[in-house]
């Protein structure tokens, strides 16, 4: 197994002053603001500044490089560490009946602390906030963003019409475990087809995917 190599921050960035003024501000270095301000910077002609409250990822002694330590990280100065409201009807094993919240505090936001599980929700997910009134939210609206996020690279997921083949986010299916198998063969048995876990009818084995930037 090769390990990717380090990635540092680049030289100088924490010196680097600050302008009067910016087209853009973008509040929060997570999954979203990042992408965000990614796209906004793409343009040169346009100036944004991207705040975070949280950390570099690129400490010397981060483990968000690693993805299978992220459970890790929860409770680390890298978690907001939320607790819930005292809940009626649910968690009674939890201390005072709050549940823990945990949200990334740090670069690349929840997305650096999270566990990388590629489900992008189902269609009847989408098609329900449409029914509800979200309009242009329905499946056949947001498919093709998610299709243009994906590099799907496993050959199961090559002829899909559901997965894109050429954005940034490499999508691969989970492999590796040798439970993996019977867990397959036990379900063909009782009768479970294996489906895709972000396919339109995701009921049977699931085969679920994770997200990872050539990483995993
Ligand atoms: C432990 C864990 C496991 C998860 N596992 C999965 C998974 O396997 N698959 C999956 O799809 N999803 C998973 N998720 C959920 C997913 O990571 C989040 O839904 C997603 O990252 C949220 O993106 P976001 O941009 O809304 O917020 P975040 O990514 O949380 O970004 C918010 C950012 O804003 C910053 N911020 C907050 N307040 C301020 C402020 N005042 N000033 C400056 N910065 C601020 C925060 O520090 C953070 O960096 C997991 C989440 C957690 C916590």
């Amino acid at each position: 197994m090769f390990l990717p190599e380090r990635r540092v921050d680049p030289p100088g960035i924490y010196e680097k002053p600050f302008k009067e003024m910016y087209d853009y501000i973008v509040v929060g270095a997570g999954s979203a603001g990042s992408v965000v301000a990614t796209r906004l910077s793409e343009d040169y002609a346009t100036s944004v500044l991207l705040l975070e409250a949280g950390i570099s990822d690129l400490e010397p002694d981060d483990v968000t490089q690693i993805p299978y330590l992220w459970p890790s990280l929860i409770g680390s100065e890298k978690d907001w560490g939320y607790l819930s409201v005292q809940q009626k009807y649910s968690h009674f094993a939890y201390k005072n009946e709050r549940a823990y919240i945990p949200q990334g505090k740090v670069l690349g936001g929840s997305s650096s602390i999270n566990a990388q599980v590629f489900v992008r929700g189902s269609r009847n997910n989408y098609d329900q906030w449409e029914h509800e009134g979200a309009v242009g939210w329905g499946y056949d609206d947001v498919l093709p963003f998610f299709k243009k996020l994906e590099n799907a690279t496993d050959t199961t997921y090559r002829d899909s019409t559901l997965r894109g083949l050429h954005g940034p986010i490499v999508i691969k299916e989970i492999t590796g475990s040798i439970l993996q198998s019977f867990h397959q063969t036990a379900a063909m048995e009782i009768g479970f087809p294996t489906v895709d876990c972000n396919s339109d009818d995701p009921i049977g084995r699931l085969l679920v995917s994770i997200n990872g930037v050539g990483g995993f």
